[in-house]
């Protein structure tokens, strides 16, 4: 067995983990690739701007490329936060305010020089295996009452998953990446209590093949 990549999952689900905050960087996964990033000092570049308000994005995670799932063309999955579209209650994909896209190396340098950063402080996470069963029914079965944040695997959520998405630009399969939630950081992410969930073309086609929603 390789080291699974995103593409992978069009066969076979991916390995899963739990995600929870560490109390200390040394008790966090060694070279765990989730972050949520913390403050820095910045030198203001142009800002990348809220599709919706036009507001500037600030950056709140990367995902990196690392075994938990390797990314193929692309060096980092970045969430960015619109503070003021965020705000507001409605978590649909593309009117909440978070914006997800893969970035190249050259992308994700600017990204972290240059972009304000949403919390004060920055978490580190525990990854955990799950041992999620691979088969859809044994899985189903498995998930319930589990409700917990994850990286890689299948998706567990509140609302039920929707199955059927696929890549609006190349149609090809949308795989879940990871979920957060908001009691990590209460004050600074509204999802209704609930979680936000990742996901990315498996093919990785374009920088935009990313997409975030939120459920509760
Ligand atoms: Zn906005
Ligand atoms: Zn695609």
């Amino acid at each position: 067995m390789g080291t699974p990549h995103l593409g992978d999952s069009v066969m076979k689900p991916l390995k899963g983990y739990w995600l929870d905050p560490a109390d200390s960087p040394s008790d966090a996964t060694p070279h765990l690739a989730f972050e949520m990033l913390g403050p820095v000092l910045i030198q203001p570049g142009r800002s990348r701007r809220c599709p919706q308000c036009g507001e500037s994005l600030s950056l709140l995670a990367l995902y990196r490329r690392s075994p938990f799932i390797l990314l193929e063309r692309y060096a980092a999955l970045i969430l960015e936060i619109c503070p003021k579209c965020s705000r507001e209650s409605d978590g649909t994909a593309g009117a909440n305010g978070f914006v997800v896209r893969f970035a190249g190396s050259k992308a994700l340098a600017t990204a972290l020089r240059t972009m304000k950063r949403h919390l004060p402080l920055g978490i580190t996470f525990r990854a955990t295996p799950t041992g999620e069963p691979m088969a859809k029914q044994e899985f189903d079965k498995w998930k319930r009452g589990r409700l917990h944040a994850k990286l890689g695997g299948r998706q567990i959520s509140i609302q039920s998953e929707s199955t059927k998405r696929r890549c609006s630009r190349c149609g090809g399969p949308w795989r879940f990446v990871g979920s957060i939630a908001e009691k990590w950081a209460r004050r600074y992410l509204n999802f209704g209590f609930g979680y936000g969930y990742v996901f990315a073309c498996g093919r990785e086609c374009a920088p935009s093949s990313a997409s975030f929603y939120w459920d509760r």
